[in-house]
Formats: structure tokens, C-alpha cells, sequence
């Protein structure tokens, strides 16, 4: 506490990421569902054609709108310029979002167990937040975003729980709020969702928000995007330009649109990173875990005879770095980032010898 923060630097409880040791320090890191793989070479060369042989592009601020990334995202969902909003990462353009479209007045709706951002940003912004309850299965339950009233934001497929809902759930909701947006937060739909992007023309109230740092391996560089009605992504950049005019730099912008152009590449890792995840969940399985059924690059799982804590310290001591989050329901969950075939066989072999 400080005398001089504002009222709302004293009561805000900021978000906190997932633990990143300094570098070079010696773990299996699959904590923070990165990718385990790097970006595609053509992002390395697209990094140095920008910065040149002396770098004298650098001395000029970047394109306000980041267009290079923007026209990446249009030629692989065939949209429009005014469909597509760029950010510093999508954290970024869920704030923007947040403070573009809801306040005191203007309440929302999220799923009590998601992405822990959300009731950030709300706070920050004065948002009222109504929290659904899970179902059992730790499932979103669709039929309550139907009854609510309010703004919708719903990371699908969701985490930590790494469910996906069908597609027809996204438009039942849509179709209940005409009057207020709806927030699709697509971080991991690239593993194993169905995307909401063919909605767009037809729900104005609809706004997909996707990143590169997880299937495009981008997460050290920063960009994400969002997708919707030119009135909506208007909206997000009254704010962005009163925010930050420039808030993707030009090393993020070229290497983004290489990323989303290496749509071989992309492919390739995001398969193998697939058949990863289905053939740990299936050790995991043999060894006695619940595991739920992942759209995502990351396991949620648990143990009748562990607890997540007593099994993240063991993994911990063994350098395996894993995350797992104190609140009620999915307490004795651990989730598991996917990293290489390497790093989870250790990963088996050292919860092996715990069982
Ligand atoms: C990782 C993640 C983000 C943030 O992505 P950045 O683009 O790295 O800011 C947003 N939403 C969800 C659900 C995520 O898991």
C-alpha cells in the first residue's frame, strides 16, 4: 500500500501468471501452456529482414493498425479489414474489449471456473460479474448463458477444465443476447475446437478473440486478434487509440503475419502436438488419473489417491514445472501443458514412481 495509489490501485487484486523461471534454468517447463516448439523459420527470417543490417527501420514508429497481421487474418478466414482488430496479445484485446463494451451499467456473465483475466478486468473496470456455476462434469453450462441477462465472455475450448463446446451452444447463447456482445475467447481452439470466426457475418454481437502465442509458438513476441462486426471492432479501436496508438511494435507485426502465412508449418506442429496430448492422456489414464477430454494443449487431471498439491511439489523437486489452482472444484486438478514427446515421457516416469 501506498499513500499515493487511487482508490482503485489500493482494492484491485491483479492477475497472476504462471511462474517463469529465469532462463536457462533447467526444467520442463509445462506450466503455462506455451508451445513447445518454435515459431516457424519464416518468422525468423521476416524478424531480420525487419530489423535489416542496421536497423534503420527501427527508428520509425509501426503501422497504428499493425495491417500486415490484419491482412494475414483476412486471407485465411477470407474477412475484412474492419472485421479484424490486432493487439499487443490477446490479453490486451480482451481489456480493450472489457472497456469498449461493459461498465457499471452494463453487466456480463463468465463461467465461475475459466480464464482467471476476466474478473480482473472487471474489477479494473467497474464491470458487474456474474459468475456461472459449473456443471458436474466441469462443463459450462450453456443453458444459464441462454437465461442470464447481460454481456457473455466464455473462453471456448475453456480453461483450466480444456472443454470445448459444440459450435450450436455458441449460437444458442448468440441468439439469446442480441442486445449485448458475446465474447469468444478462442486462446486454444487451433487444438481442438470449433471456431465461432463463420458466425461473424451473421451475429453483430459476436467477437471471437484469438492469440499467436499458443498455437503459433508467438508467446514472447505479444500479438493477438479479434474478429467481428466492423461496428464492433470500431469500438475496440476507439479505445486502443486512446490507450496506445501504436501497441504492436514492428518486430511482433512482421513476425505475426509470417506465422499465421506458414499455414503448413502450423499444421505440422499443432498435429504433433495433438497426437502428444492423446497418447500422455491415455499413460495418464493407465495410472489411474481422471482426465478430461482436452480441446487444448494442456491436460486437466486428477487422482483419486494424489493430491494435485502433494503431486505438483514431487514434480517440482524433479524439475517439472506443471500448475495447478487453489479454488473450490478443481482443487486436486493438475493442468499439464503439452510440451515434446521427451518431456512427457519424464513426465509419466516421474509420476510413475510416486504411484
Ligand atoms: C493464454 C490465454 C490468453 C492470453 O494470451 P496472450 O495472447 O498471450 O495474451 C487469453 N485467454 C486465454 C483463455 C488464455 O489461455
Amino acid at each position: 500500500m501506498s499513500r499515493y495509489w487511487n482508490g482503485s490501485t489500493r482494492s484491485i487484486k491483479p492477475y497472476v501468471p504462471g511462474e517463469q523461471p529465469p532462463a536457462g534454468a533447467d526444467l520442463i517447463k509445462i506450466n503455462t501452456n506455451e508451445n513447445p516448439y518454435p515459431p516457424s523459420p519464416k518468422v525468423l527470417e521476416e524478424i531480420a529482414h525487419e530489423i535489416g543490417t542496421d536497423g534503420h527501420r527501427l527508428r520509425l514508429y509501426p503501422n497504428t493498425d499493425a495491417a500486415p497481421v490484419i491482412e494475414a487474418v483476412c486471407k485465411l478466414y477470407n474477412l475484412t479489414r474492419d472485421q479484424v482488430f490486432v493487439g499487443n496479445g490477446s490479453d490486451e484485446v480482451l481489456a480493450f474489449a472489457f472497456r469498449a463494451f461493459w461498465d457499471a451499467e452494463r453487466p456480463i456473465l463468465t463461467p465461475e471456473i475459466s480464464y482467471s483475466f476476466y474478473p480482473v478486468y472487471a474489477a479494473l473496470f467497474d464491470t458487474p460479474n456474474t459468475t456461472i456455476p459449473m456443471r458436474e462434469d466441469l462443463s459450462i453450462d450453456v443453458n444459464s448463458f441462454v437465461s442470464g441477462r447481460g454481456g457473455v465472455v466464455i473462453a471456448n475450448p475453456n480453461a483450466p477444465t480444456s472443454l470445448a463446446l459444440p459450435l450450436a451452444d455458441i449460437r444458442k447463447i448468440l441468439e439469446a443476447h442480441p442486445d449485448d456482445v458475446v465474447l469468444i475467447d478462442e486462446a486454444y481452439v487451433d487444438f481442438g475446437g470449433e471456431t465461432a470466426i463463420s458466425l461473424i457475418d451473421e451475429f453483430p454481437n459476436l467477437l471471437v478473440v484469438r492469440t499467436l502465442s499458443k498455437s503459433y509458438s508467438l508467446a514472447g513476441l505479444r500479438v493477438g486478434y479479434a474478429v467481428g462486426s466492423p461496428e464492433l471492432i470500431d469500438g475496440i479501436n476507439r479505445i486502443k487509440n486512446s490507450f496506445n496508438s501504436y501497441s504492436v511494435d514492428r518486430i511482433a507485426m512482421a513476425a505475426g503475419a509470417a506465422a499465421l502465412l506458414d499455414t503448413d508449418y502450423f499444421k505440422d506442429t499443432t498435429d504433433r502436438i495433438i497426437s502428444t496430448r492423446e497418447r500422455t492422456a491415455v499413460s495418464l489414464k493407465e495410472m489411474g488419473f481422471n482426465v478430461l477430454p482436452s480441446g487444448t494443449n494442456f491436460l486437466f487431471a486428477s487422482h483419486p489417491k494424489h493430491s494435485a498439491a502433494e503431486m505438483f511439489e514431487h514434480l517440482k523437486k524433479r524439475g517439472i514445472l506443471v500448475r495447478y489452482f487453489a479454488a473450490p472444484n478443481i482443487a486436486n486438478y493438475l493442468r499439464i501443458s503439452i510440451g515434446t514427446d521427451p518431456e512427457m515421457d519424464q513426465l509419466i516416469s516421474v509420476l510413475g514412481e510416486m504411484m
